[in-house]
């Protein structure tokens, strides 16, 4: 016997077929952005954490700078009397050479003693910054004769390249020297006698600039990488552990960053990224150009 189609029931049959795949598409539909939102949940939470982090330790910095700083400040006044009544010691002992060397030896422990106070009041920070449109090149001439002497003590060189030398940035003269002094210095000792550095600058996109400190030394484990920048985190004897921290506040205060990262050949590679500016030439430089 052949079963032959209800005239009546088929059409709500297929009705109820269509109504059952429409729920199932819009189930589908559901989940899909359900699992999206959660995704979406999931990392804006992440990134809350992040930036949450971030302000934690923006304001231990800061507390941490505002203390340092006053006790700078107040170290400082004694050390400048003690550095005095040294050279004037050094005068009256001019007959008595032994005494004389010993007063020499408290005059340049006072010397390291203030080379620390700046640190400190550098990465305190309190300086109002003067930004202005900078021929990087300018700026790698004074990097260059500040780090001379460490450079020639370990008999190292130091390679700029042509595009770090046409590079304008936007900063304040003085900090972004001091910073790019700090990471030359690191990269002269990391590199050790005989060693290379490299300094470089790419576009980090965004309108900013790169500027690239690389050196043929060991380079940083990953698992130093996070601490680095850290106020008074050092691995070396005589370090203050400032360096770093102080490159960080300079960038952040440019609106910029520092990245660390490895040099393709071995070593380590400092990117600090700055605002870029469109060229400036005084008139001198016009003249020559
Ligand atoms: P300091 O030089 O006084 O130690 P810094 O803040 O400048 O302070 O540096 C912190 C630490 O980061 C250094 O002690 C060193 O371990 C590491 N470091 C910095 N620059 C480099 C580099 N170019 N290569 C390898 N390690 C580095």
């Amino acid at each position: 016997m052949t079963q032959t189609a209800d005239p009546i029931t088929e059409p709500h049959q297929r009705e109820l077929g269509e109504i059952i795949e429409a729920y199932n598409l819009v189930t589908e539909r559901l989940e899909r952005s359900h699992v999206r939102l959660t995704e979406e949940v999931a990392r804006l939470h992440r990134q809350l954490e992040e930036k949450n982090r971030e302000l934690a330790r923006k304001e231990r910095l800061a507390a941490l700078g505002e203390m340092a700083a006053g006790v700078a400040h107040e170290v400082r006044n004694p050390l400048g009397a003690i550095q005095l009544y040294a050279s004037m010691l050094d005068q009256d002992l001019r007959s008595l050479p032994e005494a004389q060397r010993l007063v020499r030896k408290i005059a340049s422990a006072v010397t390291s003693l203030d080379g620390i106070v700046n640190d400190i009041l550098a990465f305190a920070g309190h300086e109002r910054l003067a930004i202005q449109p900078l021929a990087l090149a300018r700026v790698i001439e004074d990097v260059m004769g500040l780090t001379a002497p460490q450079r020639d003590a370990l008999n190292g060189t130091i390679h700029v390249s042509e595009a770090a030398a046409d590079a304008f940035v936007r900063a304040d003269e003085r900090e972004v020297t001091r910073a790019l002094v700090n990471l030359v210095f690191n990269a002269l000792d990391a590199a050790g006698s005989g060693g290379q550095v490299w300094l470089d600058a790419v576009d980090a996109g965004a309108g900013q600039i790169g500027i690239v400190v690389a050196d043929d030394g060991p380079g940083i484990p990953a698992d130093l990488r996070q601490r680095i920048f850290n106020p008074f985190f050092t691995t070396k004897d005589t370090g203050t552990g400032l360096g770093l921290s102080i490159v960080h506040r300079i960038a952040e205060a440019h609106g910029g960053r520092v990245e660390v990262g490895d040099r393709p050949d071995g070593g380590a590679a400092f990117t600090m990224v700055l605002p870029a500016a469109a060229p400036v030439w005084t008139e001198e430089e016009k003249e020559q150009a």
